[in-house]
């Protein structure tokens, strides 16, 4: 069965409401775990089927934007989610007054029983229409930054338009490219300023009604953080800044000379080689024969996970007319298979997707089993070590990709991974200082911006173009506004693939062993758990990064860059 015969039905939502209303009095009246155990089961058979139907509908509707059936599904979908969720929440109640704590713990964990506690205790009915507002406001912004016309090289552009442009050999080009792209952001100004600070009031708002201090912990708790607290977050940005800033800043100063350029500016950011950035040397067909090669070589469960990909079509992987753009993985579990949706255009990026995209796949294919779905994936910091990990794993074949290319991929990077934990950090202290200072003006925010922005990146220089200068960044870092405190997950999981980068290098079998085993646990265990179990050094503890960033700085001394 390939995935274009995966079939879609329309769920009934009135019996599926029913339905699900008698299963949860069941699990509320059992007698014994058994049958507690029985009702889980079917539940969760009833939930993957929903969820495989909407990600289905969400899958075709991104493949092809004119198919007006599955427009008209997602419309469906979208409609129904507040019943879906309700039904869900009514679960997570019962779960929660269950006599069979005990019982359940021992079975499946306590990861369970947390995350039932969090989905009742981050919502009510009495918030539900500030949530509404929220939703509002987000539609609001991604509008504004999509209403951008920047006209350009004889064109009118949109943000991502302007993407290589910011990226071009020429240095004017880049630099009229940036003030150009900040031009956009200056004219919307108040507007940014409003819808920011409309959502900062509105969740914090909500923070209180539920019992909340601030928003800080409701965040958290979103994001279900049970093991670690914002101290543990304080103490690793502060390693950050102790232990990995006077790095990211030695290499900044190498671009600088591998580019030619006296002092780096922002418009130099991301303009890596004077030769051109690394970039594979085919197309789709070739890079997924590549990529076979690889995932056969490197294990017999990633051979088995790709052969079931590519035999089934799980991947579309190329632009087409009338796709939407982005990529992503999602996972259908009532088919027990995952996919992987991208737009290929002729960059690393493209390798990325069979790697980064392909470690989330081959991580929720290993976790299909899981006994309950909301093991099926991790936290967000936890899924992106399986994913960012894949990269690392993949250096060993990366040749097959990049051909002359590769020293320079690897360079690259690595060089990218150091650089980007000092950004990830001011993005997420800077939400601190947010939300715990809500009534705090867009004025004093954007100084406040600035201000972590001089510690973390002191290497950063806006060359006097004034949005910027004056803390004015952040508005095109879509996180801030959609998903609070999520952005800092990114650097955690950097974090742990730099230790099975290292650990790789020095014995591939047991590092991948450890990796096999990570996969495997799926969502069982919070974020510390998971990390400790693979073997690996908790980002927070002291000592920890510059512990991890010791090998990596020894490679990259070791580089001749210069000549790349
Ligand atoms: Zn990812």
């Amino acid at each position: 069965m390939k995935f274009n015969d995966y079939k879609y039905e329309r769920p009934d939502m009135s019996a599926y409401a029913v339905d699900m209303g008698e299963k949860i009095e069941r699990f509320k009246n059992a007698e014994s775990f058994s049958e507690l155990k029985e009702v889980i089961k079917e539940i969760n058979v009833e939930r993957d089927k929903i969820n495989s139907m909407m990600s289905i509908v969400g899958i075709r509707s991104s493949i092809d934007t004119r198919d007006e059936f599955y427009q008209k599904e997602r419309l469906f979908f979208d409609e129904n989610g507040p019943l879906i969720a309700k039904i869900d929440m009514d679960y997570y109640t019962a779960m929660n007054n269950s006599a069979f704590k005990d019982e359940i713990t021992s079975e499946y964990g306590e990861f369970i029983l947390d995350k039932a506690k969090l989905a009742v205790t981050t919502i009510s009915e009495e918030v539900l229409p500030l949530m509404m507002t929220e939703n509002k406001l987000i539609s609001e912004y991604r509008k504004l930054r999509a209403s951008a016309k920047i006209e350009f090289d004889g064109k009118i552009n949109n943000l991502p338009q302007m993407t290589p442009y910011l990226m071009s050999k020429d240095r004017e080009t880049r630099k009229e490219a940036l003030i150009k792209t900040t031009a956009f952001f200056e004219e919307n100004e108040a507007e940014f300023d409003r819808i920011y600070d409309e959502l900062v009031k509105v969740r914090t708002d909500i923070a209180k009604k539920l019992g909340y201090e601030n928003f800080v912990q409701l965040g958290y708790d979103k994001l279900g953080r049970t093991d670690y607290t914002k101290m543990d977050v304080k103490n690793y940005r502060e390693q950050v800044y102790k232990s990995l800033v006077g790095l990211s800043t030695e290499l900044k100063e190498r671009q600088a000379k591998r580019i030619g350029v006296d002092t780096l500016m922002i418009y130099d950011d991301n303009f890596n080689f004077k030769t051109g950035n690394p970039t594979p040397k085919g197309e789709e067909k070739w890079l997924v024969d590549r990529a076979a090669t690889l995932y056969k070589e490197l294990s017999p469960e990633t051979d088995e996970f790709f052969t079931f990909m590519r035999e089934r079509e799980l991947m579309d992987l190329t632009s087409k007319e009338g796709k939407a753009g982005g990529g992503f993985c999602d996972y259908l579990p009532h088919f027990k298979s995952p996919f992987i949706y991208s737009n290929f255009n002729g960059t690393s990026g493209d390798v990325d997707v069979l790697t980064h995209e392909a470690g989330h796949a081959f991580q929720v294919y290993m976790s299909r089993n899981q006994p309950i779905s909301e093991y099926y994936w991790p936290t967000f910091e936890a899924a992106e070590i399986h994913s960012m990990s894949m990269e690392h794993f993949a250096y060993k074949w990366i040749d097959l990709f990049f051909e002359e290319d590769t020293a320079k991929y690897k360079f690259n990077h690595l060089n990218g991974s150091i650089n980007f934990v000092p950004y990830g950090v001011t993005v997420d202290e800077f939400q601190h200082f947010v939300y715990e200072n809500p009534d705090a003006s867009p004025d004093v925010r954007k100084a406040k911006w600035r201000e972590i922005e001089k510690k973390y990146l002191p290497h950063r220089n806006y060359d006097g173009i004034d949005l910027l200068e004056r803390g004015g960044f952040w508005y095109r870092q879509g996180h801030i506004f959609e998903m609070p405190f999520y952005y800092i997950d990114y650097t955690l999981a950097i974090m742990c693939a730099l230790q099975f980068w290292h650990k790789s290098n020095v014995d591939m079998k047991s590092a991948f062993s450890d990796y096999l085993e990570l996969c495997k646990r799926g969502g069982s265990l919070p974020f510390k758990e998971l990390v400790k179990s693979a073997n690996l050094i908790v980002p927070f503890e002291d000592g920890a990064i510059e512990k991890i960033i010791a090998p990596v700085k020894e490679y990259l001394d070791n580089v001749d860059d210069f000549n790349l």
